[in-house]
């Protein structure tokens, strides 16, 4: 329960040089999506898979957070209670800024955990291979069926249910980086929301950002300052 909901997506890693999916640069324009991010792939194509997240997790050793992530970070450490941080995001950059697993809501999954087909484990491998974690096997019930722990599209998402909690008593909803095919931000903005804030690069044809307070289209790095300044404004 939070009055105010900064919910992310892609483009605010964008500067920390994770590729978003649908800008011109993008995942999508060197992977089909059906073959490495939709369920049944991992029985269907499970060697490229497991590689492509495998590469995905390595990539992120080095990534740093940037001006966005650490900003939001440090608003979520002045107000714990009042700002939920909600993110579409699987890279641990919000965690690299300093939030801790608990203040920070992981809709899609987390990069650096596996988990275990049989038993549901889900566990820390940092930045390791599949393969190469704990034999490639669970370490709880030693099954060698683990996976990325990714939600893929066409699975369940048991962190929606959070996701709609939080807008019980939200009173003010941020929107950055994200196209809003994947989650349709839109529909979030009822009668009880007050200020919206969208920030992208660019207008998304999934977003009518005429239903925003405030509209950005800027570096997310270059717009965080001011939204910053409007939930601090807005919690005072
Ligand atoms: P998307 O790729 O569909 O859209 C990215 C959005 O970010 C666009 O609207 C674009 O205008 C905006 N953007 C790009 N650079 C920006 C910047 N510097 N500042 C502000 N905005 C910027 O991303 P999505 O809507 O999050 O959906 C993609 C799905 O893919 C999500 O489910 C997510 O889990 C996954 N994904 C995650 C990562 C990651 O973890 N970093 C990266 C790629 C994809
Ligand atoms: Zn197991």
């Amino acid at each position: 329960m939070s009055k105010v909901i900064i919910l992310t997506g892609a483009g605010v890693s964008a500067e920390s040089g994770i590729s978003t999916f649908r800008d011109s640069d993008g995942l999508w324009e060197k992977y089909r999506v059906e073959d490495i991010c939709t369920v049944g792939c991992l029985v269907s194509n499970r060697a490229q898979t497991l590689d492509f997240y495998d590469q995905r997790r390595i990539e992120l050793k080095d990534k740093k957070p940037n001006h966005a992530h650490t900003i939001i970070a440090k608003l979520k450490k002045k107000y714990p209670k009042e700002i939920a941080v909600i993110t579409q995001n699987v890279d641990n950059l919000f965690e690299k800024a300093g939030l801790k697993a608990d203040e920070v809501v992981h809709l899609h999954g987390f990069l650096t955990n596996l988990e275990c087909e049989r038993c549901q484990e889900v566990y820390d491998v940092g930045y390791q291979k599949t393969a190469q974690s704990f034999g490639g096997k669970c370490p709880i019930c030693g099954s060698d069926k683990v996976r990325p722990y990714i939600v893929m599209f066409g699975e369940a998402a048991p962190n929606y249910q959070l996701l709609y909690r939080a807008f019980d008593d939200c009173e003010m909803l941020v929107v950055i980086g994200t196209s809003g095919y994947v989650i349709n931000t839109d529909m979030f903005l009822n009668p009880t929301i007050k200020i919206s804030i969208l920030n992208n690069l660019e207008p998304s044809p999934a977003i009518n950002d005429r239903l925003y307070t405030k509209v950005l289209y800027k570096k997310a790095s270059e717009a965080i300052d001011e939204i910053a300044a409007d939930v601090e404004t807005f919690l005072k």
